[in-house]
């Protein structure tokens, strides 16, 4: 009734302006549900294992040609690289080539054209492409994911399961759903027989720029197709070092019906590359995830540069951590150890979410200690296809230097003790032994910067100074990414709920910090550690739009004046 008066306030007279009703058709989108990707097992004689072993075997015995591939025309330059693999650096697993400067702006101009046309496509069209993609890295294709995952990163199976299959097939299949879903919102019409509101998704005009690091290869997938699905044509500048298990990723969708142009794949050096695109005034965004320093290097240059762009380009980065397991003197002592062991060093400590400080009661640090090291004694560190390897090499030579450097640091302070590991040797591939460290300074350099890698420093503290230790997770780094608190007080588990809640943007009780699910923990973090866009979920796609609001009125505005003016 209200709504009906309103209208007619507004809009006074009658008769029709447009007979044929509304130009924008409702969204006619399929209806469907989706659940995660199951987790393979890869028992001894399971289908997945024969499967992945020749998979493996395939891999390991070529080194594949990666071309850059601009609009669908392959280039190769004269600055060839080759990945290697980590745990076997002499073996070269993929040759590849480097864009230029001027590679890289033929890449904007022919994303810019692209995008023009891919922006017309139906959302139920690219859902269909979406749906396919995976299909096949699901089914005919995850094995060759797996093994270039493995070979190329340094993964064990199981991390390149979770990885470059379910979380790929999940970020492909949710950001699918997510769409369809957001998509369902539409504005108030209060009587549609007088106007008609509607919005509609466009890509931004202009180019993503999609940089990914080499940890995971299912954020390659969704830094460059989530941008993709909702319009937008990308240049996609994968690492160095996930360089075949991306270039898979790309194939596959092409397979799966992306045109040509939409995504270009253009391996580069990552200054050339950032450069060109930040000075490019088509730039309509950056989806980063990598370092801080690269971070804050690119939204300088997009400062600098403001003044160039057609859009204010959005800038999305998903950054570095110092994760924290901080350990109360309620906490489970079995839970703790097996929860630290995996997240510290499963993938060499190399997942932005892994824990590297902990903070630990001195009435547990003796259960905690024995437990901790006995744990570590156990684990193999070895080739990814021995599958009795708990975790492999560091990913390169830069890394491997890293990493060292803070080892070798805490073996020169006084502050610092080795409690395990601390052994490292590159003659073969780049191992570094699971490392646990002691400290007496909560501020060390080793308990506040990003190491990356397997390295574990505890902090132990006096029970009654529980709360001032809780203090020291906020206080001591730039970064708030993951943490995780473990108690079984729950009267404490409320104060650390509130004490710490700009601490992670990934908070976990009772549970390791590493190990998001897509659609179940979106991810990212606050602080120094990013955007926190929340990959893996609805928020992150509505990134990725410009949406377009449209008005139509149906019936002729006949007045100037108001009812009561007349009166
Ligand atoms: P990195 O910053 O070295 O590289 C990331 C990407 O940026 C690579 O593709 C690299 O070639 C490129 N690059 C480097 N310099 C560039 C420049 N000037 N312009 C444009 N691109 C440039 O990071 P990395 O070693 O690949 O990844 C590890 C880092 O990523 C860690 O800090 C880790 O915590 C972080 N990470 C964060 C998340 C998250 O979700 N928060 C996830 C994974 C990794």
């Amino acid at each position: 009734m209200l709504s009906a008066r309103r209208a007619a306030m507004v809009r006074p007279g009658s008769g029709v302006l447009r007979p044929l009703g509304s130009l924008v058709p409702d969204l006619a989108l399929p209806d469907f549900s989706v659940v995660n990707e199951p987790i393979l097992a890869y028992r001894k004689g399971s289908q997945e294992r024969t499967q992945l072993e020749k998979a493996l075997k395939e891999a390991a015995s070529t080194v594949q040609d990666v071309p850059i591939v601009i609009g669908g025309q392959e280039i190769r330059t004269d600055d060839v690289r080759h990945q290697v693999m980590p745990h076997d650096h002499q073996k070269k697993l993929a040759k590849f080539y480097y864009a230029d400067s001027k590679t890289v702006q033929k890449a904007i101009s022919v994303a810019v054209e692209s995008q023009k046309k891919w922006d017309r496509t139906s959302l139920a069209d690219r859902l269909k492409i979406w749906e396919k993609a995976a299909d096949l890295m699901a089914g005919p294709y995850r094995q060759t994911l797996n093994a270039a995952t493995m070979l190329g990163q340094a993964k064990t199976v199981i991390q390149a399961e979770i990885d470059s299959a379910a979380e790929l097939i999940d970020f492909i299949r949710l950001n699918a759903y997510y769409l369809k879903e957001n998509a369902k919102y539409q504005p108030i019409s209060e009587d549609l027989k007088i106007t008609k509101n509607s919005m509609r998704y466009r890509g931004i005009d202009g180019f993503i720029a999609a940089v990914s690091p080499f940890n995971f290869t299912a954020i390659g997938g969704n830094l460059s197709y989530t941008p993709a699905l909702m319009g937008n044509a990308v240049l996609w500048k994968p690492s160095d070092t996930a360089l075949l298990s991306n270039y898979v990723i790309f194939k596959i969708m092409l397979e799966a019906g992306v045109p040509p142009g939409v995504v270009n794949f253009v391996p580069a050096d990552g200054p050339v590359f950032g450069d060109t695109i930040t000075s490019s005034p088509h730039l309509a965004g950056i989806n980063f995830t990598g370092s801080v320093p690269t971070f804050n290097r690119l939204w300088t240059q997009v400062g600098q540069n403001i003044n160039k762009y057609t859009n204010f380009p959005r800038l999305i980065g998903e950054c570095g951590g110092k994760n924290y397991h901080f350990v109360h003197p309620s906490a489970d002592v079995q839970s703790v150890v097996n929860g630290t062991i995996r997240s510290s060093f499963e993938f060499c400590g190399q997942k932005c979410s892994a824990c590297s400080r902990m903070y630990v009661p001195e009435s547990l640090w003796a259960d905690i200690k024995k437990g901790l090291l006995q744990a570590r004694d156990k684990l193999k560190v070895g080739d990814v296809a021995d599958f009795s390897s708990f975790t492999s090499a560091v990913i390169d030579d830069k890394a491997f230097a890293r990493i060292k450097s803070y080892i070798d640091h805490a073996k020169s302070s006084s502050n610092l003790e080795i409690l395990g590991g601390g052994q490292y040797d590159d003659s073969k591939g780049y191992f570094i032994q699971p490392t646990i460290v002691l400290t007496k300074d909560p501020k060390d350099k080793i308990m506040t910067e990003e190491i990356f890698g397997p390295v574990l420093t505890i902090y132990v503290y006096k029970d009654q100074d529980v709360n001032q230790a809780l203090e020291l997770v906020g206080t001591s780094t730039q970064f708030a990414l993951t943490g995780a608190v473990f108690a079984q007080d729950e009267k404490f588990l409320r104060y650390a709920l509130e004490e710490l809640k700009m601490t992670a943007g990934n908070f976990y009780i009772n549970d390791k910090s590493t190990g998001s699910v897509v659609g179940q923990q979106p991810f990212g973090g606050g602080r120094m550690s990013g955007t926190n866009d929340k990959a893996g979920s609805p928020y992150y796609l509505q990134r990725w739009t410009s949406p377009q609001a449209i008005k139509e009125t149906f019936v002729p505005l006949t007045e100037i004046d108001y009812p009561y003016m007349k009166e």
